[in-house]
């Protein structure tokens, strides 16, 4: 009931505008269907924004721009008017004017008009409610109300699809609400115009079936017969397409393109979006961490060889010190240990003995006639001879805890730790004896080199200072010196 009242009104509509527009032309003196003033009038639908539609009374679009495009090319100039669709049909037919502007060509219309080379290409889509899933393509429409416009393509494509309950459609605001409150199940228009007006209508909760319905091209239609118009077009139209002009129109377009996007697109992008910032934050935070981890490792690696080079530089210290210390208490001519260490042992030792009650001896060994001996072979010679008395002196001390030093000069001194008077004698007795073996020739005394010694022992106690022992030492050397010489002489009260 509804579409036939609506119908009815359209035609109403329809004449009352074609009687105005006749009047309207025949005031502004134009003749129609005349070349005379180089005009070409094409009409095309007011709404299909952004393709071509009317702005107060001005018709602009895409196929505006190009219909303007071609007028440049051929020298004419083309005047485009958008308005009511059907009218805009019928005029072209009565000779009102002598194009339409954007139009899909069918079979009905082929044996109306001849149609130019493609203009655009549309897609036609089905736009249903976003939570609809029986609609998929246009053979689920059966049975269901489908919006069209009145007089566009999909409005003749439908009536080859049985059971289809056409609606026409004269405001997309409307019609897209129709389909929220379900009073239409579908809407099938040209994808772009749809997505501009549904963008535009700001109503949420429609989705566009992915798969076009179909996929035409729009052309230039004029009047059958009218050749000269039509090759005036169509050569233009092959020239602004073959020369970019098409494509730069085309680009200029786009940029202004809206999109519409449903709920779910919406969704889903936020969805894509938040995965992708996660996968993003993940990768730098895996990147961060590895390289974190590669620095601490090599940090560590580093810190691990400073650490060995820094123990080995103590080692070496230590092993400097060790051997410096050695150096320290050796002495440099003979090899055996020298005064200084012959100090800090005899020290030692003196409390050891103090504590343990352990007797001490000292024996102290003087070279006999050693500076004639100098003087008679040199001091290079007499240094050597002193190196050869200083290793006898060490071999015949055997005893841990005993020692043999050079005390100064040509004098040496042997501590013997826990050994009597008489134990000490005998160590005196055979390094005099050794030493004098050794047969070293002292020429000038008719001689081989002696030597004297003083021994000296106490059981330490706190009323004897230890440097006493030493002074007992050395006076039985002064003793055995007094007696001739090459002599063991043993200390006692009164020496
Ligand atoms: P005496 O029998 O009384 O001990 O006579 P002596 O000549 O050995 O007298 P004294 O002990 O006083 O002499 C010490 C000499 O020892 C002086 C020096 O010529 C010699 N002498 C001391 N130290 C060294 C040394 O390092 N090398 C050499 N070649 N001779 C030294
Ligand atoms: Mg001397
Ligand atoms: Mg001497």
């Amino acid at each position: 009931m509804r579409r036939i009242k609506d119908y009815n009104k359209n035609k109403i509509y329809v004449i009352t505008i074609i009687f105005l527009f006749t009047l309207f032309l025949s005031f502004k003196g134009f003749a129609m269907n005349s070349h005379s003033h180089g005009t070409i009038i094409l009409l095309g639908n007011k709404n299909l924004t952004p393709i071509i539609y009317s702005d107060d009374g001005v018709a602009k679009g895409i196929a505006v721009d190009i219909a303007k495009a071609i007028g440049n090319e051929i020298g004419y100039d083309i005047e485009v008017m958008a308005m009511d669709w059907e009218l805009a049909q019928i005029m072209v037919v009565n000779g009102d004017a002598d194009g339409l502007l954007h139009m899909n060509p069918s079979f009905e219309r082929n044996r109306l008009y001849d149609f130019s080379f493609p203009l655009l290409k549309s897609e036609f889509s089905i736009f249903v409610l976003d939570n609809n899933v029986s609609i998929r393509d246009i053979n689920d429409l059966k049975g269901k109300r489908v919006g069209v416009e009145p007089g566009g393509y999909p409005s003749i494509l439908l009536l080859e699809y049985d059971g289809i309950e056409m609606e026409v459609i004269y405001d997309w605001d409307t019609s897209f609400r129709d389909i929220i409150s379900g009073d239409l199940d579908a809407i099938i228009v040209d994808r772009w115009i749809g997505e501009y007006e549904l963008a535009q209508s700001k109503i949420s909760g429609i989705k566009i079936i992915e798969k076009p319905v179909e996929t035409q091209y729009s052309r230039i239609a004029v009047k059958k017969g009218d050749t000269k118009t039509f090759s005036l077009i169509n050569s233009g139209l092959r020239k602004i397409i073959e020369d970019g002009t098409v494509d730069k129109i085309m680009e200029e377009w786009k940029g202004k393109r809206v999109l519409y996007i449903t709920e779910d697109y919406y969704r889903s992008f936020l969805l894509h979006s938040a995965i992708l910032f996660l996968t993003l934050i993940t990768l730098i935070s895996i990147y961060f961490v590895t390289k974190y981890r590669r620095l601490s490792k090599s940090l560590e690696i580093s810190v691990k060889e400073r650490t060995e080079e820094l123990h080995q530089a103590n080692e070496m210290l230590k092993a400097a010190n060790s051997k410096l210390e050695r150096i320290s208490m050796v002495d440099g001519l003979t090899s055996i240990e020298n005064r200084r260490a012959f100090d800090i042992a005899y020290n030692k030792t003196w409390k050891l003995c103090l504590r343990e009650r352990m007797p001490l001896t000292l024996i102290m060994i003087d070279i006999d006639y050693f500076k004639i001996f100098n003087d008679t072979y040199g001091h290079l010679i007499g240094d050597e001879a002193l190196i050869k008395i200083a290793k006898v002196i060490k071999n015949v001390i055997k005893r841990p805890g005993d020692l043999a030093a050079r005390y100064g000069g040509e004098e040496f001194v042997v501590m013997l730790m826990n050994t009597t008077i008489e134990g000490g004698k005998v160590v005196a007795e055979e390094i005099k004896k050794r030493i004098e073996e050794l047969g070293i020739e002292n020429r000038e005394i008719k001689n081989v080199i002696t030597v004297s010694l003083g021994v000296a022992s106490v059981i330490p106690n706190y009323k004897i200072e230890p440097k006493e022992l030493i002074d007992y030492a050395d006076r039985a050397l002064y003793r055995a010196k007094e007696c001739g010489r090459n002599k063991v002489i043993v200390w006692k009260d009164d020496i």
